[in-house]
């Protein structure tokens, strides 16, 4: 399999490792594979009774071909353990009637990033040895909370990597930053930025555009890397929890073999969603897919018109990882329907104006697969506290966002294919909001909100947050933007 940038019309290639280690294409476009695999209805039988890791290295080897089906099972392997996820990688609950919860938030960080970032550092350590490159990566990474424990979890104490995380001092939740604070490994580290999320986000992305850096770092032995969404190897790993959802649901008798189901997923950069469509070019039998969207209602809108309009207001909600309104992945879905010359100049609209319209044909292409709905603050809340009231099922607020916009979708079209809606936090990671949303009165502060949920919900606290109140904090440094740089220099020591 090769790889191409999706605004190069000379179609440059790229072999997979390649594009793991490079993340972003030189043109600033994304990569993409030249065509797409399929698997046929044998094949997809013939997956049932693998298990976790033996899908995924199977549906990772049709894309990563430079890597061997024996090195692809020991990441994953590594990867979906039972260590990281004692639960199984990814549990499929029943919710009501057709209605299903693929619950990715089992692993270390009890946030769905988890699924990718523990496998992709694995495979971005292996394409370093596979592109003969002698430098050691260093990731750096500005978070808004939940990228960076994922990815701090990830990247520990991986071979030839080192991972720095920075978040806003002031901005992220008691629990997040305790997430960051007490991280272990040899190879990381963490600190708190005054600022907000933006400015952090900016330094840091200069940091990577300044060839003055960039040339002391490699002089040293180093180089800049990211761990950001928009990595080929960040995208691949979500596919294979669509074919193990669609397996799950053959194996209980639910579906027939080649009978089509809905995924409704909760969205921000479009990485998620964008899994679910390939997994359909695969032949993966999808009917819809039903994007999700909260007050940066961005993707609804342009679902429905065509238009993508970014000259709009910024909204904070209580379902902070869906808070974008630059969704990096969408690009992928205009060059898989539109190819490259029209991607790259949407996204030359997108950078000189803020927007840009689709044509018509793209437009019904587009929504043959994709419809879009949002849940505004209120109807979130209300949610939460009706999937708990009425089915007994807990729900964090981004997969809130996901089941009211699925509610729409049914009173608006009467649709009862069985749907599966991807469940992108534990309720705990976000516990505060969701208790409040259910009995409408605050839970004990900082910690103790996870001992309030589960007293009055009689559910349990996953493991990884349970034991965060007696873990020893490791980094407890504030700074300014400037001190960056002195922050990374113990790392590479
Ligand atoms: C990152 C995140 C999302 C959004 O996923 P995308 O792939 O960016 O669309 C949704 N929910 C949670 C809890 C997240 O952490």
């Amino acid at each position: 399999m090769i790889f191409y940038s999706t605004r190069d019309n000379k179609k440059t290639p790229y072999q997979p490792a390649e594009v793991i280690k490079m993340g972003l294409a030189p043109d600033g476009g994304l990569f993409v594979p030249d065509h797409i695999p399929s698997v046929s209805t044998r094949e997809l039988i013939s997956m049932s009774e693998l298990k976790y890791e033996e899908l995924a290295a199977r549906i990772l080897s049709l894309y990563l071909t430079d890597y061997t089906y024996d090195e692809l099972l020991e990441d994953c392997s590594a990867a979906y353990s039972a260590k990281s996820f004692p639960d199984g990688a990814c549990p499929l609950v029943c919710v009501g009637d057709n209605m299903y919860s693929l619950e990715l938030w089992h692993g270390p960080t009890c946030a769905f990033k988890d699924m990718a970032l523990q496998l992709m550092p694995r495979l971005l350590s292996r394409a370093l040895v596979k592109c003969g490159e002698a430098r050691k990566a260093l990731v750096l990474v500005a978070t808004s909370g939940d990228t960076g424990k994922a990815a701090l979890e990830g990247y520990k104490n991986i071979d030839r990597l080192n991972i720095a995380v920075f978040f806003p001092s002031d901005g992220v939740s008691e629990i997040q930053k305790l997430q960051m604070q007490t991280q272990d490994g040899s190879n990381v580290h963490v600190a708190g930025l005054r600022g907000n999320f933006d400015d952090i986000q900016t330094a840091v992305k200069n940091i990577f555009a300044d060839p003055v850096k960039t040339e002391e770092l490699d002089r040293r032995g180093y180089f800049f890397s990211s761990a950001n969404s928009i990595n080929f190897g960040r995208l691949a790993p979500q596919i294979v929890y669509y074919f193990k959802a669609y397996l799950d649901l053959v194996k209980g008798g639910k579906v027939e073999v080649g009978e089509s189901i809905n995924i409704c997923v909760p969205t921000g950069n479009f990485g998620n969603i964008l899994a679910a469509y390939i997994a359909m070019l695969m032949g993966l039998p999808i009917n819809k897919l039903i994007c999700a969207s909260n007050s940066n209602n961005i993707l609804t809108d342009f679902l429905k018109s065509g238009r993508y309009d970014r000259n709009r207001g910024f909204h904070l909600t209580i379902s902070p990882s869906m808070d974008i309104l630059i969704s990096s992945n969408l690009e992928r879905l205009i060059y898989l329907v539109g190819g490259c010359e029209y991607t790259a100049k949407c996204m030359e609209e997108l950078k000189n104006l803020g927007s840009y319209q689709v044509n018509e044909e793209i437009l019904s292409k587009i929504q043959e697969s994709f419809c879009g709905y949002y849940a505004d603050e209120e109807l979130t809340r209300a949610t939460v506290k009706k999937y708990f009231e009425k089915f007994a099922y807990l729900l964090d607020t981004h997969t809130a966002v996901a089941f009211a916009a699925l509610d729409k979708y049914l009173e608006s079209t009467a649709d009862n294919t069985p749907c599966v809606v991807a469940s992108t936090a534990s309720p705990y990671k976000f516990a505060a909001d969701v208790y409040s949303s259910i009995f409408g009165t605050a839970p004990d502060e900082g910690t103790g909100a996870l001992y309030s949920l589960s007293s009055r919900t009689n559910t349990e606290i996953p493991h990884p947050l349970k034991d965060l109140s007696s873990k020893k904090i490791r980094f407890d440094g504030i700074t300014d933007t400037d001190h960056i740089l002195d922050e990374i220099e113990a790392l590479m020591k």
